[in-house]
């Protein structure tokens, strides 16, 4: 969970920076985990690091898109919870 003081934080980043700068930094964060995965799945580095450092900027950038495009952690929760039951009862089958 979010501190209060990292929420203000991420707010007032979004205020100076706006939404476009935010959501193609979000872009590049991801596009960093996925070289520090292929890293580690593809080359066999030890980079556990290096992941959580990724997954971290990721999981900032995922809390900013939330922000930008006005969706709650609890909708996203709820979505995700409604996926994986689709997937299960697919796989089911
Ligand atoms: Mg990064």
């Amino acid at each position: 969970m979010l501190s209060d003081a990292t929420k203000a934080n991420m707010k007032d980043r979004l205020a100076k920076n706006g939404s476009t700068f935010i959501a193609l930094h979000a872009i590049e964060e991801m596009a960093e985990l996925f070289q520090a995965i292929l890293k580690n799945v593809n080359h066999g580095k030890d980079n556990r690091a290096e992941l959580l450092d990724e997954l971290a900027d990721v999981k900032l950038h995922i809390h900013f898109l939330h922000l930008i495009y006005g969706f709650t952690d609890e909708e996203v929760d709820d979505y995700i919870n409604a996926k994986t039951m689709e997937l299960n009862e697919r796989l089911a089958q």
